[in-house]
Formats: structure tokens, C-alpha cells, sequence
């Protein structure tokens, strides 16, 4: 018995040519909670089998207990692929969808292949698998490949032990699979055309300018030329997306490097059978329209990963040159999820692409591009969706059978049993219906294709959050409140398999702490039964709610004020010339009498701030766009930092009011925002090292975890990394999951089954 991602993964074939290889017979069948396989022959060869099957798995595979046992002879003579057999209450794991694989990529563009140009090919290594399972086990009538019965020749592949496509459970082919077509004025898929006519008029248009809703893995993508200036204008304004940046999907590898600096392990993440967006560095001046990533420093690209894409990038005789480098962002509006159905596609999408592009291979399961950044060699989850959902994270230490809902912005959720966790694809913010329609269909999809049924559900402490009030009033579960940094802490320990107890530093926007002030500069003593609050920021006026969050200057204001003792030298600043002083005095009188406010020690209001005082930027559109902006100015080769203290114990507090004064005096004294910025950072980075010092020596405990949204900030990480390395301390990061509240319920997970 084989367990782990086995199945729709060319495990059963991948055994039959070996057990005929070694002259063996027997059977291999799919069982709900993994492979089965019995063998019979010689002592040595049986022996030499299981051995390979370790060694040699096909490269999609990940084996996690593979078990021996002897059984009575069979006498039989031949080895065979078995039907699969379904049992109740087992766990099976669900793979991943796979970008299309170079075998099929060759025959796709081979005139002599029958699928030369076929934009669904396919086959046991690659393509389609949890966005159209229906049902396990992971076999075609449970897909939605279940209404398209195969031809002759695409039956004899999925039959044929000898091939590729043996139970490729998506094997399609042009005349017997589903097919491609744009939709007419009234939302209907056009009348079936040549494949190579379809893909024609779609490189035409894009090579034109237009924005086209493309149907792909997942859902829609909103498409363009991404080096037309005016096509990219145009979606920014019909999206409703102002600022956020667009991912960039680039014909080949060559085609990227050309516009962005690509590591070893950069190249290796884009390369892989995941292809996720990979964030790089562009190449500077910025060899793109600016208004594809405004303000940061970051590009996302990602590489063709179905065959589809593939084909948007080929040039056909007699054709121009399709653009080398397209926008290709979620067919969604705003903070919609993405579109999956045709007809929901008409609906959403038609106000915002000029035309749309569908098939008629139905969408089960919703699931966004996955976005990763390289740091330190490593791979690290900033979104974690396709390719990489729903395979289980191997947990080390067993859970108890529950939900964890995660948090509202950038929801996913976990759902755990033993040692596996199963994290959600990125839901998205709570913060509409059709999100947490999203959320209830994901749940009931992943419940029943794990056989999972959850004892308990956890979540956040905020009372407001969707995805408590789905916890406490429709999960018809016993509820577990965890606080948000505590999960952050946690979820950061299991990424890392550690237990016992820990520093953890938790820098985040936003957080309900057991206070009921809001937190987000904390640094924690935990494990996964408790925590201690040992340190964090100074409370800070947090005033009109929300309105602070979008516009940092008001939190300027709310630090300038606490630091200059009520009498902020606002004239001296950059931010004054950007308001009526009348807002100003309405927003202090707010602050000063604590209208409608909360405190908050949130690292990423003060993030926030501080690039208001550099006068970077006054109102953001998505969350962290302020810090990332910041990030982006912040000067290389600066060593120096501002001044800040620290209070006494039980939980001591960081002042950054000497910091805050400094910045001041700088922007006042004409010092360039880069150095301000790098001296800033560098700020925030050496109080982490020292606060940690200063702890450690208290506590004993010398593992330090870095959590929480901020910690993207590589600049930030860089430095407080290498401070921490140096004060002897050792650092655990993020990879597995994302450092933000996308990776937030797999620590609530833990906690709750702690305290279960
Ligand atoms: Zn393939
Ligand atoms: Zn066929």
C-alpha cells in the first residue's frame, strides 16, 4: 500500500511497466486512501520493486508511507490495472492541478500529431486534476471530463498500459474533448469553429489592444498586451483596480529574463510543474508601461502552464508576432472571487473585456494563480491556490479531526485530521457574499473529497469577522476562539515542524487582542497551548475606524502627536502640503478626543505613517500599498537607525517616539526619503534583534519565529534576520505557507487541537 499524492498522478502505469520490467505479475488498484499493489515472482525481483518504487516514482508523485506485507500466491499470470474501490472514512489525498508537460507540449506543436494545436491536451504527468474532481476516488466519470465519452483512439491510449495516457482520467482529444469558442453578443458560446481559427482571432485581438476574458484552469483571466500602455489603462479603469499589481504571464523564460533579474531558484519556481507567479526585480528602467505595477518594485510573472496559454504565444504562418509578454490578472471585479461559469462570465465580465473566450470543460472547483517570492534560496508562499492546493501539509506532530476558518482578509481555511493539514486554495476577503459563498463551497467541496468531519472550529477573536460568525452561528461546530497573532506564531511553527515553546515576533496591520485594543506589533512567548504578550508597540490613536487604515496621513498625524506631546511641527513636513489644514485640525480634534477610535500597537499602521511623513503616499487602495511603497524608496548601503526605547517588563513596551521625532528632523532637514526609509527600516529591524536579545536572556528561549504580513517586506527581513543571527538567536520564516493571514488557520488549527 502506497499513500501520499498517488493518484491521477500515472502511479498505477508507472507500476505496470515496472512489474513487467522485472517480470512480475499481480494487480494495482486506487483504493480511497491510496495505491494498492500485489505482486507475485521471483524473491529478488519482488524485493527489487518495492525498493524502486521509492527511487523512481513519476515526478508528480510524493510518496508518504508506503507498507509491505506478504499475502498467500494468487497464481496469477498477468499483472493488471484493477477498477478503483471507494471506502467509506478513509483519507485520500486529492492532486493538484499541473501545468501541461513538455511531452505534450511537443506533440502540441508537432503538424503531425493528432492534437497538433489542441488546446486541451493532456495526459497521466500533467493538466486538469482538482479543479474538475467532483468526487473521489480520482477517476473520469467522478470529473468533470464525465461528459465527454472518448473516441477509439483516445479510449486505446487510456486503456493501454504501454502508454502515457493510460487512465489519464482528462485524455481528450480534438474529436472527442471539449473545445474552445468566443462568446456572442448575447452570451451564447459561437457555433464550433477549427481550434486554429479560435486562437487566430484571440492573438489578432490581443495583438490589437483589446481585453479579452480567457477561460482557463480555475476560472477567467482578464487578458492584454501587456507592453500596450493603453490596453493596460483601460483594464485598471474597468477592473475598478487602481493601483494593485498585475501578473504578467511571459511566453518562455527568455522572454522574462529580458525584463527582470531571475535567480537560480527564482528559475527553478517558475520552471516548476506548479508555475506559480513568481515575484522578481525588474530590470531598471522599468522596460514595461508602469501602469502594469504602479509604485512597487515588483513584477509577477509566471510562465504558460495549459496548453491554452501555450498557444496564445505561438505564431502561426502568415501571422504578426503575438506579444511576447501578456497582463493576464483574475477575471473577477475587484475583490470578487474569480468568475469560473460561461454564464457567469457574460454576466461579470462583459462590462470589462471587449470579448470573452470559453470551453465547454466545466469548472468544479474555483482556484487563483498561486503567487511565490524567493527568500534566501527558498521558496516562500505569498498566495497559496493552484498547483499547490489541496495537497495535505505534512503536519509534525498529529491533530485533532477540525476547522480552522482562518481570518477575513485573504482567507483560506484548514481543515485537519492526524498529520496532514488541508489548507484551502486562497479564498479571498471576507468581505461580501459571493467570498463567503466561496468559502461554504470550498468547505463542502473539501469536506467530502477528504473524508473529513470536523469536531470543532476555530477562530479568529475578532467579533466582527465573517469567518468567526460563520464559526460561531453556521458551522453548527463547537467554536475555539484563538487570538490572530498567537496563530500567526503558531502557523509560522508548524510551517517549520517545531514544538515546544518559542519567540515569536508578529508584525501584521491588523489583529483583535485579548485587550480588546487592536495589536499588530507583538512579540510573543508561546507554544501552541498559550502565549504571554512580552513586548509590543506603543498604543497608538487609531481614529474614524477604517478611514485610518486607507489613509495613512491620518495615522501620521495620530504619531506626531503622541510623540511632539500635542504639538506636531506639521508646517516643517512634506505631508502639510497635501491636505487643507482644515482636515487636519478635524482629524487632531478626532485623535485628541478619541472620537470613534480604537489603540492600536499595529506594525503596519505605523509602516503607514511613516511613509505619509515621507510624503510617499496619503490614501491607499489595497491593503499594505503604503509599506510596499516604502519598502520600494527605501536606499541601499544606509547602516544608520533612529532611536527608540523600550519599557519595562510584563509586556514591555516599544517607544518609537524618538524615532518618530528623528524622522522628523530628517525630512525637515532636507535628508532624501530613501535614506529616511532605509534608516527607518533598519530602525524596526534592529528593535526586533534587540527586543529578542533582551527576551531571550529573560526566558532562555532562543528560536525566534517571524510572522505576519510585514514580514514580506524583504528589506525588513534581510535586516532583522541577519540581527537576530547575529545576537545568537535562531530564525524560523515562512515557505510552506504565506507569512500573511493566508497562512493564518493552519496555526489556529494547531492551537485548537492543542487545546482539544
Ligand atoms: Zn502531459
Ligand atoms: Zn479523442
Amino acid at each position: 500500500m502506497v499513500t501520499g499524492i498517488v493518484q491521477g498522478v500515472g502511479f498505477r502505469p508507472y507500476l505496470w511497466r515496472l512489474a513487467h520490467s522485472l517480470r512480475l505479475c499481480g494487480a494495482v488498484w486506487n483504493q480511497t486512501s491510496g495505491v494498492v499493489v500485489e505482486v507475485e515472482g521471483a524473491a529478488a525481483a519482488a524485493a527489487e520493486f518495492v525498493a524502486r518504487i521509492r527511487m523512481e516514482a513519476p515526478p508528480l508523485a510524493i510518496i508518504e508511507s508506503l507498507s509491505v506485507a506478504d499475502i498467500p500466491v494468487q497464481d496469477s499470470s498477468r499483472f493488471s490495472i484493477l477498477p478503483s474501490v471507494a471506502a467509506a472514512g478513509a483519507f485520500t489525498c486529492v492532486p493538484p492541478d499541473t501545468a501541461v508537460c513538455p511531452e505534450c507540449l511537443g506533440e502540441l506543436s508537432d503538424p503531425g500529431d493528432r492534437r497538433f494545436g489542441y488546446p486541451f491536451i493532456n495526459c497521466t504527468n500533467c493538466g486538469p486534476r482538482y479543479s474538475i474532481i467532483r468526487a473521489v476516488p480520482y477517476d473520469r466519470p467522478l470529473t468533470t471530463m464525465a461528459e465527454f465519452p472518448m473516441c477509439p483512439a483516445c479510449e486505446a491510449e487510456y486503456k493501454d498500459p504501454g502508454d502515457r495516457r493510460l487512465d489519464a482520467q482528462p485524455n481528450a482529444c480534438p474529436v472527442c474533448g471539449p473545445w474552445l469558442s468566443f462568446l456572442d453578443s448575447a452570451g451564447r458560446p459561437e457555433p464550433r469553429q477549427p481550434a486554429a481559427q479560435v486562437l487566430a482571432r484571440i492573438r489578432a485581438l490581443l495583438g490589437a489592444g483589446s481585453i479579452l476574458a480567457i477561460k482557463g484552469l480555475g476560472g477567467f483571466h482578464l487578458c492584454c498586451d501587456a507592453s500596450n500602455a493603453s490596453a493596460v489603462a483601460l483594464l485598471r479603469d474597468r477592473k475598478r483596480r487602481s493601483a494593485k499589481p498585475f501578473a504578467l504571464m511571459a511566453r518562455d523564460l527568455a522572454a522574462i529574463e529580458a525584463l527582470a533579474s531571475v535567480s537560480s531558484a527564482e528559475r527553478a519556481a517558475l520552471l516548476s510543474p506548479r508555475k506559480p507567479i513568481v515575484l522578481l526585480s525588474p530590470h531598471s528602467p522599468a522596460p514595461l508601461p508602469p501602469s502594469v505595477a504602479p509604485g512597487g518594485n515588483l513584477l509577477g510573472f509566471f510562465l504558460p502552464y495549459t496548453p491554452l496559454h501555450a498557444l496564445l504565444f505561438a505564431q502561426a504562418p502568415a501571422e504578426a508576432p503575438p506579444p511576447p509578454v501578456l497582463v493576464m490578472t483574475s477575471g473577477n471585479l475587484s475583490e470578487e472571487p474569480i468568475v469560473s461559469g460561461n454564464e457567469e462570465a457574460f454576466e461579470r465580465l462583459a462590462p470589462i473585456a471587449d470579448a470573452i473566450v470559453v470551453h465547454n470543460r466545466p469548472i468544479e472547483t474555483r482556484l487563483d494563480d498561486s503567487v511565490v517570492r524567493v527568500f534566501e534560496g527558498r521558496e516562500r508562499l505569498v498566495r497559496r491556490a493552484r498547483g499547490y492546493a489541496p495537497a495535505p501539509i505534512a503536519l509534525h506532530t498529529p491533530a485533532a479531526e477540525l476547522l480552522a476558518c482562518g481570518a477575513d482578509l485573504k482567507n483560506a481555511f484548514c481543515l485537519t485530521r492526524g498529520r496532514h493539514a488541508i489548507l484551502s486554495q486562497h479564498i479571498g476577503d471576507l468581505e461580501n457574499l459571493e467570498t463567503l459563498r466561496f468559502f461554504e463551497e470550498t468547505l463542502e467541496h473539501m469536506k467530502r473529497f477528504f473524508g473529513l468531519t470536523p469536531s470543532a472550529a476555530a477562530h479568529d477573536l475578532h467579533p466582527g469577522y465573517l469567518s468567526t460568525r460563520y464559526a460561531r452561528e453556521m458551522s453548527g461546530l463547537p467554536p475555539i476562539p484563538v487570538q490572530h497573532h498567537h496563530a500567526h506564531i503558531a502557523s509560522c511553527m508548524a510551517d517549520n515542524g517545531l514544538d515546544g515553546s518559542v519567540l515569536g515576533v508578529a508584525f501584521d496591520g491588523t489583529g483583535f487582542g485579548a485587550d480588546d485594543n487592536l495589536w499588530g506589533g507583538e512579540i510573543l512567548g508561546c507554544d501552541y497551548s498559550g502565549f504571554t504578550r512580552a513586548a509590543h508597540l506603543r498604543y497608538i490613536v487609531q481614529s474614524g475606524g477604517d478611514t485610518s487604515v486607507r489613509k495613512p496621513w491620518r495615522m501620521a498625524l495620530s504619531y506626531l502627536d503622541d510623540a511632539f506631546d500635542g504639538a506636531p511641527p506639521l508646517e516643517s513636513l512634506p505631508l502639510s502640503s497635501s491636505f487643507a489644514p482644515g482636515d487636519v485640525s478635524i482629524a487632531l480634534r478626532m485623535i485628541r478626543r478619541r472620537l470613534n477610535s480604537v489603540l492600536s500597537s499595529s506594525a503596519g499602521r505605523l509602516f503607514d505613517a511613516v511613509a505619509s511623513l515621507c510624503g510617499l503616499r496619503q490614501a491607499v487602495t489595497y491593503e499594505g500599498q503604503a509599506a510596499i511603497e516604502l519598502e520600494a524608496a527605501a536606499a541601499d548601503g544606509i547602516d544608520e537607525a533612529y532611536p527608540w526605547d523600550l519599557g519595562p517588563p510584563s509586556p514591555r513596551v516599544i517607544d518609537l517616539r524618538p524615532t518618530i521625532r528623528a524622522i522628523a528632523a530628517d525630512l525637515a532637514a532636507g535628508t532624501p526619503v530613501p535614506v529616511v526609509s532605509a534608516r527607518f527600516h533598519n530602525t524596526v529591524a534592529s528593535l526586533t534583534a534587540s527586543v529578542c536579545r533582551t527576551l531571550a536572556g529573560e526566558t532562555g528561549l532562543k528560536r525566534v519565529c517571524l510572522s505576519g504580513g510585514t514580514f514580506q517586506n524583504h528589506y525588513l527581513l534581510t535586516r532583522a534576520g541577519a540581527a537576530l543571527r547575529r545576537s545568537g538567536l535562531e530564525v524560523f520564516l515562512h515557505s510552506r505557507v504565506p507569512a500573511n493571514d493566508g497562512g493564518l488557520a493552519l496555526g489556529q488549527a494547531l492551537i485548537a487541537s492543542t487545546r482539544l
